[in-house]
């Protein structure tokens, strides 16, 4: 029979292992909680010190080795850096990055490198002109510049600077995605002819990233031929200009919370609009879209003057990565407005993935402007309400008053047309299997019913105060559980969260990560 051994005071060894243990938590809790930080201009302080590393080993390369009397020297080592960082900077704006198979990066979370080096890549461009032509100009060799391969290093230049037009890619997406397009061929066919030698290597890093660009396109071209036949979708008018997307196929491999791009050819011929994936069964894929004033628009008018009509559609994706939701014992969901799109897919990842003995938990906090916003949801809000045992639902209105309900979006919601679902409705259909009352009908009745789900859910009229709630969350769990906070909203929440987030990152404390999704980049 085995005895029972009564445990051992700690020793002086075991002491010093405990003491080494808790220091080392505490370097790496306050190294996580440094770097998640948000740093001004950028998403946190661990961008800012990747973006301080690019820049000096730039400097250094650039300026290590040279003659520093003769300007062609400087010329050629620009000339290079920029070429390498060409590449890099196509390298990075993959859509389908192989560093996706390494670890968990998305291009979407790349993209603001991708920027970076292209900018860089220019800078260095202008600085190799400069000094060539300051070379030339002390060699009064001015002709040099007109030969054939030198003007197609100045062609490659200023294709260069129509790929930095990015910047102005919120005045007009379709100008900036077309001039992108054509801006890429140019500067690498023209870079290419530049050098045209195989031994100056230029050619061969132009090459490389040409193809390394076309395969990106042409995997993203497959898909949405693949994902074409047989697919249609049907748009669904919502309140407040959104419009629900539902497919007939589902889209293989996607889960809720990552992202596709949409085409619709019936409504834009030529374009596809990235929207995340807030469920993916096998009735088909469902988006939700908040309308804007172009693809998004012309969908929403699509829906209402064609209810019930099917488009034929395709989608590029899925793209996107967030943590492994499995390895959390606690998930704070924090959403504003249509980034509930985000925060839903992953509340629907973890439900439909619990154990009979699961006791993960979901904190799901939402907050919209006005409560007709939460009709867009109503079937979400409605399944976290039948996992109550593990999730906590927390709702916010932050522009309606309480009681008062937005009576002037239900008028104006009809008169537009009757096509629009609205919560009045989604309650009827539940509540009742009489016949559909008339539009007048309607009218009357949804600002009580509208007000009567309110109460049914909770609604708080309040603004979202994301440090005590995510306070909360966390006193509420174990300190050896893990902890994850994960938000999709306007930048302002999304600061707000992971400035709260690091106040609570201690060593004593759960083990927390966070996860901020932006709809741009
Ligand atoms: C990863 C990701 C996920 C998204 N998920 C959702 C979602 O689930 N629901 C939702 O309502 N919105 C989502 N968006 C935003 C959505 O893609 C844009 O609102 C939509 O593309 C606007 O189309 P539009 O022609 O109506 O826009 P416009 O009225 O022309 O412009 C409105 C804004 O959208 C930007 N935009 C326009 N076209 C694109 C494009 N092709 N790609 C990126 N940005 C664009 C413009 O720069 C501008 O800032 C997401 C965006 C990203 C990047």
């Amino acid at each position: 029979m085995l005895e029972k051994r009564a445990p051992k005071a700690p020793d002086a060894r075991q002491l010093t292992n405990e003491w080494n243990l808790k220091v080392y938590a505490g370097v790496i809790s306050g190294l996580m909680a440094f770097t998640v930080r948000p740093f001004p201009g950028l998403p946190s302080v661990g961008h800012a010190i990747v973006v301080f590393l690019y820049c000096a080993i730039n400097l250094i390369f650039c300026f290590t080795n040279l003659e520093f009397n003769k300007p062609s020297n400087f010329a050629a080592r620009f000339g290079w850096m920029s070429t390498g960082n060409i590449v890099l900077a196509c390298f990075l704006g993959l859509k389908n990055t192989p560093l996706a198979l390494f670890a968990s990066f998305s291009y979407d979370g790349l993209n603001i490198f991708h920027q970076l080096v292209g900018y860089t890549a220019v800078a260095q461009m202008v600085f190799h002109a400069i000094c060539y032509m300051k070379w030339e100009d002390m060699k009064n060799n001015w002709g040099k510049i007109l030969e054939p391969e030198n003007w197609e290093g100045v062609a490659a230049g200023f294709a260069m600077v129509v790929l930095m037009m990015g910047f102005l890619r919120r005045l007009g997406y379709e100008i900036f995605y077309i001039s992108h397009i054509i801006g890429v061929i140019l500067t690498l066919v023209f870079l290419g002819l530049h050098r045209p030698y195989w031994v100056w290597k230029i050619c061969i890093a132009s090459l490389f990233a040409a193809c390394i660009w076309a395969i990106d396109r042409a995997i993203r071209a497959w898909r949405l031929i693949f994902n074409f036949v047989d697919n249609r979708a049907t748009l669904q008018a919502l309140p407040n200009g959104g419009v629900k997307l539902i497919s007939s196929k589902q889209l293989a491999w996607a889960s809720p919370g990552s992202h596709c791009f949409v085409w619709i050819p019936g409504i834009r011929p030529f374009e596809t609009h990235p929207f995340t994936i807030v469920s993916n069964t096998s009735s088909g894929l469902e988006l939700i879209m908040k309308s804007h004033s172009g693809f998004t628009k012309s969908a929403y008018n699509y829906a209402v003057s064609n209810p019930g009509a099917s488009l034929r559609v395709s989608f590029d994706g899925p793209y996107g990565s967030f943590p492994d939701l499995a390895r959390y014992d606690r998930i704070v969901l924090i959403a504003g407005g249509s980034g509930a799109t985000f925060t839903f897919g992953l509340a629907a990842t973890v439900l439909d993935s619990l154990g009979p003995d699961s006791t993960q938990f979901v904190d799901f906090i939402w907050a919209v402007k006005t409560k007709e916003n939460l009709v867009w949801f109503s079937e979400q809000i409605a399944k976290l309400k039948t996992h109550a045992s593990h999730v906590s639902l927390s709702l916010h209105v932050t522009s309606d008053t309480e009681g008062i309900c937005s009576d002037e979006t239900l008028v104006s919601d009809t008169e537009i047309s009757p096509n629009i679902v609205s919560m009045a409705e989604i309650t009827e259909k539940s509540d009742s299997d009489e016949s559909p009352p008339s539009t007048d009908e309607k009218l009357q009745a949804r600002p009580a019913k509208v007000n009567e789900m309110h109460t049914a859910h909770g609604v708080k009229y309040e603004k979202l105060r994301a440090e005590a709630m995510i306070g909360e969350a966390i006193q509420a769990t174990k300190s050896d559980g893990r902890v994850l906070i994960a938000s999709c909203g306007p930048e302002t929440l999304m600061k707000a969260v992971s400035a709260a987030a690091t106040r609570y990152m201690t060593p004593d404390g759960p083990s927390l990560d966070i996860h901020c999704e932006s709809f741009g980049w």
